[in-house]
């Protein structure tokens, strides 16, 4: 037995959180030896469990150092330490993983290539020079190859990859960067690169990628696997290119995303200030919404409907080497048919893609579970979030969960949330489900994290929706369901993403979401917490002809409220086509296929059509950004609006404000002009709604969530008013507000209703 000339003592320390993967165990064993201290460190199901033994003082240096500078990627959310009875060990190991039953989970994340492999893939002359799968410790895929908790190579994608000696010797190196990087390869040993025409036959080349990047430069498109998926990809600033892709995807206006070759290359198009530079730079590489500069030469066809451009930067070694040879802008928008979700399978991406793509830029490692990039932006130097994907998911929050709980979500923009032991545990975004693909998906997703996270359902929690899948999906399981209406769930989630537990009023604004009702809510006012919530006042109601077709079509909305107003002339309205209004006005007229609806996206859907700015969309939301676009936000007036008061609440009229842009859009006004001037109305005529219901119930904090809310134009007048008018506003900013937020909200309310 080893001897101590001071105190000694030993201690049994777990940490959770997010330590597996990140380089947790080796920094651990270089600390304890560093202080010589003996033991040994093990990954336990989800979590670090080191039993350590040495001088009481070299001990307490060593907590300290876990606690105050972990490894970059790892996020310690509880520490247990208790003392034991010394054992005697004489070195520091680290012990193979072990299971467990009943702890924490955390899943590690994917995270973007750091820059000392950059500099092995770049510059260095060693094994890893050009390498498209170079990883070490910090860096490299995660959730999108585990199959398996603990994380161990075993329990990955890389498991079919044995290690070639010098692999094998650096993964057993204490002093390597690769030490214990389980995805740890080289040239020898891993996954490999090929190049497919778009038939799926080999093209041979000397070099993959340096024959990829000669097509891509020739105009080509090509579907390259990533990390979570296929991308296509072409040149950006390739106008033909671009335009190929896009009639080939059929997708029209969709803004697409844009990765550059460095953040200069970012900075030269768009406006980038520090809080957005770091995000761009960050371990997690993330698509950032940003505002395009005056001077920018990027082709407009990227993104017709806005000012903004999605930017993102080279998050593998292979990434990076598309780009080493004189590329500086390729369009990277996710690989996919139209209403499909993203390939990530060799076979199945060929089969799907070959009358899409040119090429096929593809490798051996497989893709357990596919992930989409993740898409922020910056509002008011805080980080938004659109799009929880690759780097952010699962998205783990305390919120004190007391039940294990699965949360499914709405339809479109879907996902699911589960919890356990306090934590909510939110999936990557998984896309409309209307294919049966998607719905496919979507069940692997939410099986492979009730698996991961070990957990055993108390309660499903679903939308009142009856026509969802995620609804019927809920229903089809054993055990209690919880049905939890869509603008309740969208509050819930602002509110726990910002533990408030006091009573708020909730300005949920959105497209569609099945009201209490059974009619279509979506403008709505609703006052309470995390258990419940009455509907304080909505926008007035309209019965809005077409179902799913008007959200597709925004003339459908403005004919519609044409027809409430009982002013059906078109006069003035180019937008609107007399030959098909008739129709709708008719079917109006019969109740024919006509949904009562407070939307607020079919509002801003009918005063952009109405604008002769979008009658039809392609994608989802078009109108209301091609709205918020064209806004002259130097304009601060606004339209008269009525707020009326019935036995249901407060009722936000519109038809004042409609009459008021019929007006000005037949004295020729311009549509910059009109369409700030509706924001304002809208933004004054919450914020008067709210300070009413904030009287009656004496609330003073005010949550604003819903899809409209991406809207930023809308979200900062707003906010400005209710400030002005002394209120707390919170709103979604780790959670996007849209319905990608749903599964979270539904959890977070679920588990309070049922405490009681
Ligand atoms: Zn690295
Ligand atoms: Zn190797
Ligand atoms: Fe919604």
């Amino acid at each position: 037995m080893k001897q101590y000339k001071n105190e000694a003592g030993r201690y049994i320390v777990d940490i959770h959180g997010i330590v597996q993967g990140v380089g947790f165990r080796p920094f651990v064993y270089h600390s304890a030896r560093e202080l010589k201290l003996c033991g040994y460190v093990s990954n336990i199901g989800g979590s670090v469990f080191i039993d350590v033994e040495g001088e009481v003082i070299s001990m307490k240096h060593f907590i300290n150092k876990i606690m105050k500078t972990p490894p970059p990627l790892a996020q310690i959310e509880k520490i247990n330490i208790r003392k034991a009875k010394m054992k005697g060990y004489d070195c520091f190991d680290i012990v193979k993983s072990s299971e467990d039953k009943e702890e924490l989970r955390f899943i590690p994340k994917d995270t973007a290539i750091c820059n000392s492999c950059k500099k092995d893939i770049l510059e260095n002359s060693g094994r890893w020079f050009h390498y498209e799968f170079t990883n070490c410790t910090d860096c490299g895929p995660r959730y999108s190859i585990i199959k398996e908790l603990p994380y161990d190579r075993c329990s990955t994608s890389m498991r079919s990859f044995e290690m070639c000696p010098a692999c094998k010797e650096e993964y057993e190196n204490p002093d390597s960067r690769r030490f214990h990087a389980q995805p740890v390869c080289c040239p020898i040993c891993g996954p490999q690169l090929k190049l497919l025409d778009c038939k799926g036959k080999e093209i041979v080349a000397q070099s993959a990628i340096r024959e990829a990047v000669r097509l891509l430069k020739e105009g080509s498109i090509l579907a390259v696997k990533g990390v979570g998926g296929f991308h296509l990809m072409c040149d950006a600033e390739n106008q033909k290119a671009v335009a190929k892709l896009r009639s080939r995807k059929q997708r029209p206006h969709q803004p697409l995303a844009v990765m550059a070759a460095d953040a200069a290359a970012i900075e030269n198009q768009c406006v980038l200030n520090d809080r957005e530079r770091q995000l761009i730079t960050s371990s997690q590489s993330p698509i950032v919404l940003l505002k395009k500069k005056a001077t920018c030469s990027l082709p407009n066809i990227l993104a017709w409907d806005s000012d903004k451009l999605g930017m993102l930067l080279p998050y593998t070694p292979m990434h990076m080497l598309i780009f080493a040879d004189g590329l500086k802008y390729l369009v990277a928008t996710s690989a996919n048919l139209s209403g499909m979700p993203m390939e990530y399978e060799n076979q199945k991406a060929i089969d799907h893609l070959s009358e899409v793509t040119d090429y096929f830029l593809l490798h051996d490692r497989e893709i357990n579970i596919p992930i989409d990039d993740s898409v922020t932006k910056v509002f008011i130097e805080k980080e938004v979030i659109s799009r929880v994907g690759r780097g952010y998911a699962p998205l783990s929050i305390n919120i004190g969960a007391q039940h294990q709980l699965a949360a499914l979500g709405a339809e479109q923009k879907s996902g699911v949330c589960l919890s356990k032991n306090g934590y909510t545990h939110v999936s990557q975004y998984l896309g409309d489900m209307k294919s049966p693909e998607a719905f496919e998906n979507y069940k692997k997703v939410l099986d492979h994290l009730i698996h991961l996270l070990r957990i055993k359902p108390q309660a499903y929690v679903h939308d009142l929706h009856p026509g969802y899948l995620s609804t019927q999906y809920a229903l089809e399981q054993q055990g209690m369901k919880l049905a939890l209406q869509h603008h309740f769930a969208h509050m819930a989630s602002c509110m726990a993403e910002h533990k408030l537990t006091k009573p708020a009023i909730g300005v949920i604004y959105d497209g569609t979401g099945f009201g209490e009702d059974g009619k279509i809510w979506g403008g709505e006012i609703l006052v309470g917490n995390l258990k419940g919530v009455t509907r304080a006042g909505h926008l007035k109601y309209c019965a809005i002809q077409g179902g799913d077709k008007a959200v597709e079509e925004p003339w459908r909305s403005a004919v519609s409220y044409l027809y409430a107003l009982g002013d059906c002339s078109l006069e003035g309205l180019a937008g609107l086509d007399n030959g098909v209004t008739e129709t709708v006005k008719a079917a109006l007229k019969a109740g024919l296929h006509c949904f009562e609806s407070s939307s607020m996206g079919r509002l801003f859907d009918c005063v952009s059509a109405l604008l002769g700015l979008c009658s039809k969309t392609t994608y989802d939301a078009q109108a209301a950004i091609i709205l918020e676009h064209v806004a002259d936000r130097q304009i601060q007036s606004g339209y008269e609006y009525e707020i009326q008061e019935d036995q249901d609440g407060l009722l936000i009229g519109y038809e004042e404000i409609i009459k008021a842009i019929l007006t000005d859009i037949r004295k020729g006004k311009g549509v910059t002009e009109i369409s700030c001037k509706f924001h304002n109305t809208i933004a004054d005529a919450t914020v008067e709604a709210v300070v009413k219901v904030g009287k009656l119930y004496g609330v003073r904090e005010a949550v604003l969530s819903g899809g409209c809310f991406e809207n930023l134009l809308l979200l900062e007048k707003s906010i400005k008013k209710l400030e002005g008018h002394g209120f707390t506003v919170y709103y979604n900013e780790k959670l996007p507000c849209n319905d990608g937020g749903i599964s979270f909200g539904q959890l977070a309310a679920a588990d309070r209703i049922m405490r009681g």
